[in-house]
C-alpha cells in the first residue's frame, strides 16, 4: 500500500491559521484563550477547533490548571502529523535536531564545522545527518515537513538564499532551498540568518515569551540584531533589517570589512576588542596582557581580554568599557527609534560579564528618552547555547501552515 506523505506547507481557512497562531505562542492553548485572544464567541471557537480536530491537525490534551470552576482542556498540535528539523550553522558548528510538530527535540547532533567550505560539502552533510536522525527516531524522512535552517550572514529571505556573506564568500546566491528539497521533496525548507533564529528561540524558550516588543543583539565576531515586532521577526523588505554592525559610530574610524569606515562592529566586536588588547599589551599598559600575549606567539583572543577582566586588570576593563559604550551608544539610538520593553544580549563576546552590560545600559539610559526606558529592560539572554537551534525549529514550525488563498512568503520554490 502507498503511504500517504503529507506535503507542507498545510493550507488552512484563515480562521484555523488563526487558531494556529495563538497555539504557535505558547505551543499549547485552551479553547477560552483562543476567544480572548481573537475576540470570537465560544461557538466560533469551539467549531473552528472542532474542525482542526477532526482534520487531525489539534487534539485535546488533557487539563490545565485552573483555580476553582471546570477547567479547560489543552490543545496542542497532534503529533501524528509529522515532523520538523532545525539546523543551526555557525562560524565553526554545525547542529542539527529533529524535533515533533510541538517543537519537542527527539533527536539531535552537534559537531564542528568549518563555514568556509563549499556550500555542498557542508549542506551535504546537514542533509545526511537529517537523514541519519530520521533513521534513528525509527522514522521515514518523508514525514520530515518543514526544515529551518539559519547561517551566519544576511540572508534574502523570500529567496533563501546568502547575499555578500563575508564570512562565507562561496555561499552567495547558492540555492540553499533546492538542495534541501532534492534529499527531502516533500519538506518545506526555511532559511534565514542566524541572529534572527535566536530571536525567534528566545521567545519560545527565554524570557521572551509573551513579550511582544524585543531586541536581541548578538556580539560575537560581528554585531547583529533580531528584531521581533508585534511578536513577528521584522526582517525587513530584502532581509537586511536588523544589520546594526554596520551603523557608522567614527567616520574616522577604521576600515571595515563591509568597505566603509568606523562602523560599530569594527569598532566594538570581537576582533576590534583583540587589537586593542594587543596594543595595551604593546604600549606596558597590562601586565597580563603582556604575558598572555608573549604565551600565545604575539596574539590575544577576547577570552584573553575575557581573563584579564576578571582578574581586574585595569586596561582590559577600559577596552570592554568602551566596546560597552559603543553598543550602547548604538542602542540608545534603537530604543529611541523602536521602543521596545526588552534588549537581550548573546553571541560570544556577551560571556564577558557584567562590566560589558553595564556599560551598554549606562549609555542606553543616558541617552535614549525617558518614556523609551521607562520599562526598558536590557539583559543577557537566558536561552544559552541552545537558541540556535530551538529557533531554528521555531522557524520551521512558523511557516508550516499557511492561509488558503495567500502567496506563501517565504518565496515561491
Ligand atoms: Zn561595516
Amino acid at each position: 500500500m502507498k503511504a500517504d506523505f503529507p506535503k507542507a506547507p498545510l493550507v488552512l481557512p484563515a480562521a484555523e491559521a488563526e487558531v494556529m497562531r495563538v497555539l504557535r505562542n505558547n505551543g499549547q492553548t485552551t479553547r477560552p484563550e483562543i476567544s480572548r485572544v481573537t475576540g470570537w464567541s465560544r461557538a466560533k471557537t469551539s467549531q473552528e477547533v472542532s474542525s482542526l480536530v477532526k482534520k487531525g491537525i489539534l487534539k485535546d490534551v488533557g487539563e490545565e490548571d485552573s483555580k476553582g470552576g471546570r477547567k479547560p482542556r489543552l490543545l496542542r498540535l497532534n503529533n501524528h502529523l509529522g515532523y520538523v528539523v532545525g539546523v543551526d550553522i555557525g562560524a565553526t558548528s554545525l547542529e542539527v535536531a529533529l524535533a515533533d510538530v510541538n517543537g519537542q527535540i527527539l533527536q539531535r547532533t552537534a559537531e564542528p564545522a568549518d563555514v568556509r567550505d563549499a556550500p555542498e560539502v557542508l549542506l551535504g552533510r546537514c542533509r545526511k545527518i537529517i537523514q541519519s536522525l530520521a533513521e534513528k527516531e525509527g522514522i521515514s524522512a518523508q514525514l520530515i515537513l518543514s526544515i529551518g535552517i539559519g547561517v551566519p550572514g544576511p540572508v534574502n529571505f523570500s529567496r533563501g538564499v546568502l547575499v555578500a556573506p563575508p564570512l562565507m564568500p562561496d555561499w552567495e546566491n547558492f540555492p540553499i532551498r533546492l538542495f534541501f528539497k532534492e534529499a527531502f521533496p516533500s519538506a518545506l525548507v526555511v532559511v534565514d540568518n542566524d541572529v534572527n533564529i535566536m530571536a525567534l528561540g528566545e521567545q519560545r524558550s527565554g524570557d521572551a515569551a509573551n513579550v511582544d516588543h524585543f531586541l536581541v543583539i548578538k556580539i560575537g565576531t560581528g554585531i547583529g540584531c533580531g528584531i521581533m515586532v508585534n511578536g513577528k521577526i521584522h526582517r525587513g523588505s530584502d532581509g537586511s533589517a536588523g544589520d546594526i554592525g554596520h551603523i557608522c559610530v567614527d567616520k574616522s574610524g577604521p576600515i571595515c570589512r563591509c568597505g566603509n569606515r568606523g562602523c560599530l562592529e569594527a569598532m566594538a566586536a570581537g576582533p576590534a576588542i583583540e587589537e586593542s588588547a594587543i596594543l595595551a599589551a604593546k604600549e606596558g599598559k597590562s601586565e597580563f596582557l603582556r604575558e598572555r600575549m608573549e604565551a600565545n606567539g604575539g596574539k590575544l583572543t577576547p577570552e584573553d581580554v575575557n581573563m584579564a577582566c576578571r582578574e581586574g586588570d585595569e586596561a582590559a576593563l577600559e577596552i570592554i568599557r568602551t566596546s560597552g559604550k559603543m553598543i550602547g551608544d548604538v542602542l540608545a539610538g534603537l530604543v529611541n527609534f523602536f521602543n521596545p520593553s526588552h534588549i537581550f544580549i548573546t553571541g560570544g563576546i556577551a560571556n564577558f560579564g557584567n562590566h560589558l552590560l553595564i556599560a551598554i545600559k549606562r549609555a542606553v539610559l543616558r541617552r535614549s528618552l525617558p518614556l523609551a526606558t521607562t520599562n526598558l529592560s536590557i539583559n543577557f539572554s537566558a536561552t544559552g547555547p541552545d537558541a540556535g537551534v530551538v529557533g531554528a525549529i521555531m522557524l520551521a514550525l512558523e511557516y508550516l501552515f499557511v492561509v488558503e488563498g495567500s502567496k506563501p512568503y517565504y518565496g515561491s520554490s
